[in-house]
């Protein structure tokens, strides 16, 4: 590689970047590939409606392109000779980005943040430019023992148990997504009581969590070969507010018990997926305690908020967990990939997924003085992603990081405020951090409860091109889901979502 052409195209690169997010607000939030993002109405639904809806007609011209729209537009083989990178940029222009669905857009309110900033630019750069693969200490020590640094300084500002730094028995360790964190300590949690209970157990181990748990825990079971007839999915309602209640995990538990079935692992969620419900932490690690299972907290979305005090108390009982699991290139600043996953006792994750071949072999890794996180992952390789963390809390400090939080919940109480004003909405779900579950209500002798009005409601503010947001359903209620989180958001950007919302909701009622 030539440095001094590294110099001049980064610039560019950098200058790229630098343009696109001055643009961004100008930019459809919605990826302008026809396709959305919502699933098709079931057919009962679609015969249920007796209201004559606007038929989506020439809002349909929006769409600029059709699924496999790229195959159209790039060559069928790689080049032969160089390409001018100018020409690399006018493709990416012009054919790249009406493919793209901006995340980073003020605008975008979809599923949840996926937050950059200048601090996580600078270390993912310095991470690819280093492009070092830190799978043991010694294949770059600063890389693993940075990584160490920044986890336990992350653990101090969540004030997380002791058991979890690594200067005890546990310790952090960056994972990829909050999915393979969840694999990772599901495959430590089952050898460790098939250790106990024989290997011809696994038929009867049993897993749980609510039917609000991300799937990652349903797909981390797949992979892990857990009996799909013993991963239990526990019911919640509007009356836990979608939380799991205790005696629902009780009850399940005693069931399996009188079965023979084998409890061994239980992943409560602070902030889930749909609505950021929040689990009872302490009278669930109870009840693992109790059965001796392993207890996995997913708080991978929200669980950013809990580095401010008057937050802290949701994960109040994560002293009873295994193993805690947060997305800081979620709703912390940090550029994907970068979630974080602290575990109290690191052997069980070591004697799971460690090997040993020769190529790999050091003196400090025998001599047991160092650590390789290559034991603690799925892959074998790894980035040096803690840069970007390290370089984000350096940057911001926690203070301003407190600060952002807040400022995203404060925007969300607005906007809550806003629904509650406008009485052709309801609110479904209480709002815990910045997420804000709401619907408008049907009209009279609307035959499908209010299903069809959300689902064209979210259609049409997303064709506008204007905002992006995403749905859940509750209940049976389907929900529209407005996440607040993209760093670039501020009051005007929710004030004036709030008006698409309201002007598109009295277009549909007025046709109905
Ligand atoms: N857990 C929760 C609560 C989530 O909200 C999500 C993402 O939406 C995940 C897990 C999965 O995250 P990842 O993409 O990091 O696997």
């Amino acid at each position: 590689m030539d440095s001094e052409q590294l110099r001049e195209y980064a610039h560019k690169m950098v200058d790229f970047i630098a343009d696109y997010y001055k643009m961004i607000e100008s930019f459809p939030v919605l990826s302008q590939v026809k396709g959305s993002s919502l699933p098709s109405l079931s057919p009962s639904l679609e015969k249920a409606s007796s209201s004559p809806y606007p038929p989506p007609t020439v809002r349909d011209l929006w769409w600029m392109y059709q699924p496999g729209y790229l195959k159209e537009l790039l060559p069928d083989s790689a080049p032969c000779k160089p390409e001018n990178l100018e020409d690399v940029f006018d493709d990416i222009r012009q054919k790249i980005i009406p493919g793209i669905t901006h995340w980073q857009s003020p605008d975008y309110f979809a599923y949840y943040p996926s937050n950059s900033s200048t601090a996580g630019f600078l270390g993912e750069m310095l991470s690819a430019g280093f492009n070092i693969i830190g799978f043991s200490w010694i294949a770059s020590p600063a890389a693993t023992e940075l990584e160490m640094i920044v986890l336990d300084w992350f653990a101090k500002m969540l004030k997380l148990p002791e058991q979890f730094l690594s200067t005890g028995q546990g310790g952090g360790v960056i994972q990829g997504t909050a999915s393979e964190a969840v694999l990772v300590v599901l495959l430590a949690a089952r050898d460790k009581i098939l250790l106990k209970a024989g290997r011809k157990s696994l038929e009867k181990l049993v897993v749980y969590c609510s039917d609000q748990t991300h799937s990652a825990m349903q797909k981390a079971c797949q992979i892990a070969g857990i009996f799909p007839e013993n991963f239990r999915v526990l019911k919640t309602d509007s009356s836990s507010n979608y939380a799991l209640l205790p005696e629902v995990l009780s009850e399940a538990i005693s069931k399996d018990l009188s079965f023979g079935l084998i409890p061994f692992f239980l992943c409560a969620t602070v902030g889930t997926t749909s609505s950021a419900a929040v689990d009872p932490l302490l009278k669930l690690g109870n009840i693992s305690k109790v059965h001796d299972m392993w207890f996995h907290v997913d708080a991978a979305h929200a669980g950013s908020a809990c580095i401010c005090p008057e937050y802290r108390h949701h994960i109040d009982g994560v002293e009873e967990a295994d193993s805690f699991c947060m997305n800081a290139h979620k709703w912390f600043l940090t550029n994907f990939d970068c979630s974080l996953l602290w575990v109290k006792d690191r052997s069980a994750l070591i004697q799971s997924l460690s090997t040993n071949p020769e190529f790999l072999k050091n003196k400090a890794s025998q001599e047991n003085s160092v650590v390789d996180f290559k034991d603690w992952q799925i892959p074998l390789g790894r980035r040096f992603r803690s840069l970007k963390l390290w370089m984000v809390l350096r940057l911001y400090g926690l203070e301003n990081l407190q600060s952002y939080i807040r400022e995203h919940i404060k925007l969300a109480e607005q906007f809550e405020q806003l629904i509650s004003s406008d009485s052709r909405f309801e609110i479904v779900a209480p709002r815990t951090f910045s997420l804000v579950c709401f619907r408008l209500l049907p009209p009279l002798y609307d035959q499908d409860d209010g299903y069809k009005l959300n689902y064209n409601l979210l259609d049409a503010v997303n064709r506008s091109g204007k905002i992006f947001m995403s749905h859940t359903v509750l209940s049976g209620k389907f929900v529209l889901r407005f996440a607040i989180g993209a760093p670039l958001t501020e009051e005007r950007h929710v004030v004036a979502a709030w008006k698409v919302l309201q002007d598109e909701a009295t277009i549909l009622l007025r046709g109905s």
